[in-house]
C-alpha cells in the first residue's frame, strides 16, 4: 500500500490530538495532500483501532478508493485543498475551549499576539451549519480566506498548515488562544490588540527562531 509512513503519521496525529485534550472520541478528522489527491481519516473509526490501510485515499473530485467511507467532512477537506494550493494538511477538532467560544457564536479577537500565527488579527466563527454539508464547506473556505484557522459555531475548529506537523501545532495554539480568551472574559474586559500591532508580529514571525544557514557563496 502506498504512503505507509504518511498513513502512520496521520493515525499518530489523531491519537495525539485526543491524548493532548484537543479532541475526544471519534470527533475530528485529518487530511494530508498527496499527488493523487488526499489521504483522509475514515468516518467514525476509533483512533486507537485505526490501521494504516483504513486511511482513505481520495481525489479532489470527491471519489475515493477502498471499503471504508471517508470522513463525513470530506467536502470541506477537498474544498479547502482545492482552493488553497499552499495548504498541505487540514485538521478539524472539537477542542473544548475553541468549541465553547464557537457555542457562543463568537470570533476569537487579538487577545494575545500569538493570533498572528493564524495569519490575521481574529479567528472568525462560521455560523452554525449542519456537519458534512457542502454549505458548511463553502462557508469554511470563505472564512479561511487568507488565514489558517476558523471556528465552527456549535461544533469545533479547522486549522490549516503546509504539513501535518505544523497544522497540529496550530490546533494547539488556537485552543490555547481560545482558553486565554475564555479566562480573560472571566476576569474582565480583555485588551484587544490593534490590526497594526498584529501586522507587526506577522512581519516579525517571518524571521522568528533559527534561520536556515545561508548557502555557501551566498550573500
Ligand atoms: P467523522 O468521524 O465522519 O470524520 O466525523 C467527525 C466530525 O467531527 C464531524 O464533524
Ligand atoms: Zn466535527
Amino acid at each position: 500500500m502506498k504512503h505507509q509512513a504518511l498513513r502512520r503519521e496521520i493515525i499518530s496525529a489523531c491519537v495525539g490530538m485526543n491524548a493532548r485534550g484537543i479532541n475526544q472520541g471519534t470527533s475530528g478528522n485529518i487530511s494530508v495532500r498527496v499527488e493523487e489527491g488526499l489521504l483522509i481519516t475514515p468516518s467514525g473509526v476509533p483512533y486507537d483501532e485505526m490501521k494504516p490501510s483504513d486511511v482513505v485515499m481520495m481525489r479532489l473530485d470527491g471519489s475515493h478508493e477502498g471499503r471504508l467511507k471517508p470522513s463525513s467532512e470530506w467536502r470541506f477537506h477537498t474544498s479547502i485543498l482545492a482552493s488553497r494550493p499552499e495548504v498541505g494538511a487540514v485538521v478539524h477538532t472539537h477542542a473544548m475551549f475553541a468549541t465553547t467560544i464557537g457555542c457562543c457564536g463568537l470570533d476569537i479577537p487579538a487577545v494575545h499576539y500569538m493570533i498572528a500565527a493564524t495569519g490575521g488579527s481574529r479567528i472568525p466563527c462560521v455560523p452554525y451549519i449542519t456537519y458534512g454539508t457542502q454549505e458548511l464547506a463553502d462557508a469554511a473556505v470563505a472564512a479561511l480566506n487568507g488565514r489558517s484557522a476558523c471556528l465552527l459555531a456549535n461544533h469545533g475548529m479547522i486549522v490549516l498548515g503546509p504539513n501535518l506537523k505544523k497544522a497540529m501545532w496550530l490546533a494547539v495554539e488556537v485552543e490555547t488562544l481560545a482558553a486565554q480568551y475564555w479566562r480573560a472574559l472571566q476576569v474582565g474586559k480583555p485588551n484587544i490588540l490593534s490590526e497594526a500591532q498584529v501586522q507587526t508580529v506577522i512581519e516579525k514571525f517571518k524571521t522568528y527562531g533559527q534561520q536556515p544557514e545561508p548557502a555557501p557563496g551566498c550573500c
